[in-house]
């Protein structure tokens, strides 16, 4: 079975911020037990700080082969305003996931990351990044303080036309360090309706708002979703009413398997994730044509990999033609 990870992070606190864990922290704290230990904040804070080093991705790498994941997006993330008393590391951070790439070949697609305040330096870097570096899709995160319908991203949504790749926006709550404000799906509607030439994936399947944003990617051609983040939901023992939901609404074409590593290592590795809609398909949520869809078909084709077939009848990959073919 072909798998593509649609949705991970280099795990390492210049890409995933101190910060960024700390509200995780702060959060869990509250919810812990009236007689909890104080130490057992520390050891929250140990455990999410274990969990976020793995600098040059060996151990994704190797929970990768494990999970029989060929190849995973990693997604950059520009903290630099929502976290402004932190360095800016932005270009060291594009410059580790070209190492990446080097490093691990063929098994990383990397989206660029970048908020809209960064301007025309900001719009230099992303088309430098998907020009001469192969960067393969843009990733916003709106809690870091702007909308994705702002028209301040229009430029850079221009750049993903222009280049043939998509766009994920974070959907949903996240570390409570950040907004939640424009993280609703509804809110990305303007710019899908604007660029409809340029593939929207809504990140985590808009957790808490899937129904909105089923809605989206039922009536806009141009929005999918990808469906890491919901870990918690498959421990909670949902994860099969969520899948046979978006297979009523005749959405299994929208939908992109995804981790986000390393967030939800506590609940799992790789393996477990894969497993778990692999487990879907052995009970009958999803034949397994409909699970080729999710793993590898859907992710494949909007990120111009090969196809399942032509990569069984070994044709040699035509996806560096394309791609330069859109630059026309
Ligand atoms: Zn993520």
């Amino acid at each position: 079975m072909l798998i593509i990870d649609s949705h991970a992070h280099a795990a390492t606190e210049d890409v995933l911020p101190v910060r960024f864990f700390d509200g995780w922290v702060d959060n869990l704290e509250r919810l812990l037990p009236p007689d909890a230990a104080p130490e057992q904040r520390n050891a929250l804070n140990a455990m999410f700080r274990r969990l976020n080093q793995d600098p040059n991705c060996d151990k994704l790498i190797a929970e990768m082969d494990r999970a029989g994941i060929a190849k995973t997006v990693l997604l950059i993330v520009d903290f630099a305003f929502a976290y402004p008393d932190q360095p800016d590391l932005l270009r060291e951070v594009y410059a580790m996931h070209r190492e990446l790439m080097l490093r691990h070949p063929g098994r990383f697609i990397v989206f660029a990351g970048i908020d809209p305040r960064r301007g025309q330096a900001g719009l230099e870097l992303v088309e430098q990044a998907l020009r001469d570096w192969d960067f393969r899709g843009l990733k916003i995160y709106p809690p870091c303080g702007y909308s994705p319908d702002a028209k301040e991203l229009y430029p850079f949504y221009g750049l993903c036309e222009q280049y043939g790749v998509p766009v994920l926006s974070h959907i949903g709550p996240t570390s409570p360090t950040l907004s939640f404000k424009f993280t609703r799906p509804d809110d990305i509607e303007d710019a899908a309706f604007h660029f409809p030439k340029v593939n929207f994936i809504l990140g985590h399947a808009g957790v808490v708002w899937r129904r909105e944003a089923g809605m989206l990617a039922a009536y806009r051609p141009n929005v999918y979703m990808d469906l890491s983040g919901f870990q918690p939901e498959w421990r909670r023992g949902d994860l099969d009413a969520i899948l046979l939901e978006h297979k009523r609404s005749g959405l299994l074409r929208k939908l992109l398997f995804g981790t986000d590593w390393p967030i939800h290592r506590i609940l799992g590795g790789q393996k477990q994730w894969v497993d778990a809609f692999i487990d879907c398909a052995r009970r009958g949520i999803l034949s397994d044509e409909e699970l080729g869809w999710i793993f590898y078909d859907n992710a494949a084709q909007i990120l111009r990999e090969p196809t399942r077939g032509s990569l069984a009848a070994g044709v040699p990959s035509t996806e560096t033609e394309d791609r330069e073919g859109v630059l026309t």
